[in-house]
């Protein structure tokens, strides 16, 4: 009940076996009160805790899961995700498609304009592309400047759509560092769709960075679909 929910919950109950007890501690209840041990004090103080430990909860579920500099998901929850999806995309008989993404010559805006400038950089193109998908998607922060989207019940020609639209959005306008510098900006995407590519998630990661490397080689700036390597 309580995996994936966010909300801290109470359990206040007549019951007092211990098995309910630990059966609403397992399903992810933060307390458990019952009803005639309780007083308006034990009600007020185990709901200002729970609230409490929530929040840290949440706090620690951001830290092991997202990338502090962009705030996108990590690898590690990448891997875990991917398994997912994988399963599911086979399970129901779903496309699921993968764009990585690499940002174009970004060791020159490091070089050029020093490494916390990279970093707005990096910030700014990821909140971009992150725009561009939809909330079901997922965008993680897959290495130092390598974005992969995870667009699920999407096909190639739907997954090459959104990969363009990111690349248009990071070219569009400069990115701002400070008050004086403007930065064109530029990345390449490699595309790759399941079951069309590739018949698991590992052989996807695989499809989808060989066409990044052919986007790099064919002029950067662009995305290209495995299918047309
Ligand atoms: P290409 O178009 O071929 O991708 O060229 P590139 O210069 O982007 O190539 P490469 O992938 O080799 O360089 C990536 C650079 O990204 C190197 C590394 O110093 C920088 N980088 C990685 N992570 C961070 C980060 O968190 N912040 C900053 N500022 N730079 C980073
Ligand atoms: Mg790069
Ligand atoms: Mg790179």
């Amino acid at each position: 009940m309580a995996r994936g929910c966010r909300t801290p919950i109470v359990f206040l109950t007549a019951e007092t076996a211990e098995r309910v007890d630990i059966a609403a501690m397992n399903a992810g209840a933060l307390d458990y009160l019952v009803k005639g041990e309780i007083t308006p004090r034990m009600i007020e103080r185990s709901l200002r805790y729970a609230l409490k430990l929530g929040e840290t909860l949440e706090a620690l579920r951001r830290l092991a899961t997202r990338d502090q500099l962009t705030g996108l998901l990590n690898r590690r929850e990448f891997e875990r995700i991917l398994t997912e999806e994988e399963e599911r995309s086979r399970r129901f008989g779903h496309p699921l498609s993968l764009v990585m993404m690499d940002i174009d010559h970004f060791k020159r805006v490091n070089d050029t304009h020093g490494h916390p400038a990279g970093d707005v950089v990096l910030r700014e193109v990821a909140r971009r592309v992150a725009d561009q998908v939809r909330t079901v998607d997922r965008v993680v922060r897959f290495g130092g400047e390598e974005l992969v989207l995870i667009l699920v019940q999407t096909d190639r020609v739907g997954a090459l759509d959104v990969a363009r639209r990111a690349c248009a959005v990071v070219e569009r306008d400069p990115v701002l560092v400070g008050d004086t510098i403007a930065l064109n900006v530029t990345v390449s995407a490699g595309v790759a769709a399941m079951p069309v590519d590739a018949s698991s998630g590992l052989t996807l990661l695989n499809a989808a960075d060989k066409a990044l490397y052919a986007a790099k080689s064919r002029g950067r700036n662009r995305a290209v679909a495995f299918n047309e390597l």
